[in-house]
């Protein structure tokens, strides 16, 4: 027999996931609960000293940005948090949805606004608010009432005790817990009063704009559109770059990638995405270099390029999809080879991950199923059956002498014809 104690802990761990349940199912049902405004939180922003407005700013555009065509909203700055209100009506899952893609905010509070500041009003609300949110479902509960308009007769202290045995009265299955409450009842008293006490979950990193911004080279494979979201997250704004090798490749496998660009615009913001025509590039290497060095030889080509048009285009860094060992360019030796052409730093978020974390990532943003169509890319077919994979690089660069009567001109032409397509992030709501 499990002692009296254990029980209460198992039953009350039941209560707690079937109360969690019963809220994941009312937040989809929460249709009629008129949000008018989002409280935003955001972290690391917090920890800048005194470049923590630079941030700041920066999100809000971010927040503009992104509400951009979804409703009217005004986004304000005040006693260092992030309020949205809606001044006009909008869809709330549409307008959580692309919250949650702005990169900065950790948590997302839908925020019930009372426009009269006096305590009757504020009680009748709390009562209100607290039954449409949870029903008549058993759990604890805290108030935590904050008051900024100092007008307002009562103390925080005097406010919490009062709502807490108001709730008490009204709703006698709930109960007070100040330590671990189920439902912590946020009361902000300003010059309107707002009510919350949920948060919906963040895409967490850095307002987009804070940190410069890098070139991607952009596959249509699954790893490169989670690399591209990861650096962006960090802050960076991103172009992007596409080898194309028509008519080797299809119509369709360079729609993918806008595809892709596109998905992952939806976070990052517009993507200039560059597409260079590699074809004679790699046609020449195909001729003249040792087969078992094609892959090697063509990416150290595909860096220089990226890198050549990252310049041209103020991008401070050039990112990839790499991760050790994945395939026979993706060695240790095989990178030190490709980085060797680099003067610019590279990034690759997804060096030390395995596949199977990078897939998780790819199908939390969308781009998994887009990246597993199955439209040939430049390098599947351009692959050699042996290829080396520990590249001397004395070798490799004796080989590309081989090409050095056409090379430049090549790398003009492909430079010099480049198309610039600009995405923005297809609104699927
Ligand atoms: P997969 O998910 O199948 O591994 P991938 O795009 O990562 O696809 P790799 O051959 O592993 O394909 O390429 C390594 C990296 O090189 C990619 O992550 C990407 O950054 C870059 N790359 C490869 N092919 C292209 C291309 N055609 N255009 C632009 N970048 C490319
Ligand atoms: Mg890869």
């Amino acid at each position: 027999m499990p002692s009296v104690d254990i029980v209460y802990i198992v039953q009350r761990s039941v209560m707690k996931t079937e109360f969690r349940n019963y809220l994941t199912r009312k937040q989809s049902e929460e249709k009629e609960m008129e949000y008018k405004a989002f409280l935003i939180k955001y972290a690391e922003i917090g920890t800048k000293g005194k470049n923590r407005y630079v941030f700041e700013d920066t999100l809000c555009k971010q927040i503009k940005e992104h509400l951009k065509g979804l409703g009217e909203f005004a986004v304000r700055r005040e006693y260092g948090r992030i309020f949205v209100e809606a001044e006009s009506s909008y869809d709330y899952e549409d307008a959580v949805g692309e919250l949650k893609k702005v990169f900065g905010i950790i948590g997302i509070c839908p925020v019930v606004v009372e426009e009269q500041v006096e305590f009757e009003t504020i009680k009748k609300k709390t009562i209100e608010y607290m039954k449409e949110c949870y029903g008549e479902k058993t759990f604890t509960f805290k108030v935590n009432a904050r008051r900024s308009n100092k007008k307002f007769p009562m103390q925080s202290m005097q406010i919490n005790s009062e709502i807490g045995h108001y709730l008490l009265e009204e709703y006698p299955n709930l109960s007070v817990d100040v330590h671990h409450p189920d439902v912590l009842l946020n009361i902000e008293i300003r010059e309107k009063v707002y009510l919350y006490s949920k948060t919906e979950k963040g895409a967490g990193g850095l307002p987009v704009g804070t940190n410069g911004k890098a070139m991607l080279l952009l596959s249509g494979g699954i790893d490169s559109p989670v690399a591209g979201y990861m650096i962006s997250k960090r802050g960076v704004e991103l172009e992007a770059v596409y080898f194309n090798a028509p008519p080797y490749t299809s119509e369709r496998a360079k729609q993918k990638v806008m595809d892709l660009a596109a998905i992952v615009s939806g976070f990052s913001g517009n993507i200039k995405l560059h597409i260079v025509n590699f074809t004679d590039i790699q046609l020449a290497i195909y001729e003249k270099c040792p087969h078992e060095e094609l892959t090697i030889i063509m990416r150290r080509y595909m860096m220089k390029i990226a890198q050549e048009i990252a310049k041209k285009n103020k991008c401070q860094a050039l990112i990839t999809g790499e991760s050790i060992g994945q395939v026979a360019s993706q060695t240790m030796h095989s990178l030190a080879c490709t980085n060797e052409v680099c003067t610019l730093p590279v990034f690759r978020p997804c060096i030390g991950m395995d596949k199977q974390e990078i897939i998780d990532i790819s199908e939390q943003i969308d781009t998994y199923e887009t990246s597993i169509l199955p439209y040939e890319d430049c390098c599947t077919i351009f692959v050699a059956k042996h290829p080396v994979t520990k590249p001397v690089l004395e070798i490799i660069k004796r080989s590309e002498e081989k090409l050095s009567d056409v090379i430049d001109d090549l790398l003009k032409e492909a430079l010099d014809t480049v198309e610039v397509v600009n995405v923005c992030p297809a609104y699927t709501a």
